[in-house]
């Protein structure tokens, strides 16, 4: 007879770790399906000072490693695989990956979401040391250098706004010759002498030598290149990307419910499908952090025990 568990987790990021920590305490059995490897995007990241309790510096990594082995402690399994499709009605879902099939009474969704790429020579070199794609997690690295913002939209303006908090001066390099911000956003950039902007220009390479040192930027009207040096006393400069973020729920399409391709879900992390959850960056929410994904996580966990104590 093939194994049910009682909690299927797929993802295995802070989100999805917790709720393995969760659920395993519970005594739950309790599985989580993790890609190709551990960890989600926060692994991409060198240091993490604004983890509650973290006051030692600890890189993505190691802050992963850490939840990992307190995931496996309480007796969460653990197995590296895409799932590729899956039934999530009825009292037993059936998740059907590229090695296996998994039988689950509940399933926690804790895919996550990523951040769109410039794409660009450079970008994964630099990716945590010198570009960014979150002010909230990097911008007190950048006390009093200089940053540059990449992208137009709400996301770019709003976080050039938060960014003139730490840096000396914030560039907002936009492909356009207009922002397609909300105007009330826009207004407040133009009125922040902090805010220069870049109008017309992508960015086409990222250099340096072990951290960001310059950047060449390409004037999409006259295609005129220009290399943009950091300051000779600072020795780097930030880039924050905001050209869109993508959850990862593809594979959920038309089966759960969604708002701009996030999952929704109630307070208690419950979808609209009985025995399903969605935790972490996957969720339509207003902060993507560490400390939110495993509180979802959490919440998530415990959910799936009482739906399972009501439903058998
Ligand atoms: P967005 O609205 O899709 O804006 C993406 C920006 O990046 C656009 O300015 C776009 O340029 C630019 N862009 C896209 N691909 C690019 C590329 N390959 N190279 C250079 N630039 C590129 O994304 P978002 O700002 O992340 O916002 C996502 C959603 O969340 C939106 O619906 C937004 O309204 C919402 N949001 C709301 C708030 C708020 O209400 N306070 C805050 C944040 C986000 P173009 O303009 O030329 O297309």
């Amino acid at each position: 007879m093939e194994k049910v568990y009682d909690v299927i987790i797929i993802g295995g990021g802070p989100a999805g770790l917790a709720a393995g920590l969760y659920a395993g305490r519970a005594r739950l059995r309790t599985l989580i399906i993790e890609g190709d490897k551990e960890g989600g995007q926060i692994v991409q990241t060198a240091e993490i000072e604004n983890y509650p309790g973290s006051l030692a510096e600890e890189s993505g990594p190691a802050l992963i490693g850490r939840m990992s082995a307190q995931a496996d402690k309480f007796g969460a399994e653990k197995t590296l695989d895409t799932i590729v499709d899956l039934e999530l009605e009825g009292a037993e879902k059936k998740l059907v990956g590229k090695k296996g099939t998994y039988l689950g009474k509940t399933v926690i969704i804790a895919t996550g979401a990523v951040p769109t790429v410039i794409g660009c020579p450079g970008e994964k070199e630099f990716t945590g040391k010198g570009v960014s794609y979150c002010a909230t997690c990097d911008a007190a690295f950048f006390e009093d250098f200089e940053v540059y913002v990449v992208g137009g939209g709400d996301s770019a303006v709003e976080e050039a706004l938060y960014l003139t908090k730490f840096a000396r001066k914030v560039t907002i390099i936009h492909r356009r010759d207009a922002l397609r911000a909300a105007k009330s956003i826009q207004e407040k950039a133009f009125a922040n002498d902090k805010i220069a902007f870049l109008w017309d220009s992508v960015v086409k390479e990222l250099k340096g030598d072990g951290l960001l040192e310059s950047m060449v930027v390409e004037n999409v009207k006259t295609g005129e290149l220009t290399e943009i040096c950091a300051d000779e006393e600072d020795g780097i400069f930030g880039v924050f990307v905001f050209i869109g973020f993508k959850p990862a729920t593809a594979l959920f399409q038309g089966k759960i419910s969604m708002e701009n391709g996030y999952i929704l879900t109630d307070a208690d992390m419950k979808t609209n499908v009985d025995g399903v959850f969605a935790a972490g960056d996957v969720r339509a929410k207003s902060l993507r952090q560490v400390v939110t994904a495993v509180a979802d996580g959490a919440i998530a966990a415990v959910q799936a025990g009482k739906y399972i104590d009501e439903n058998g």
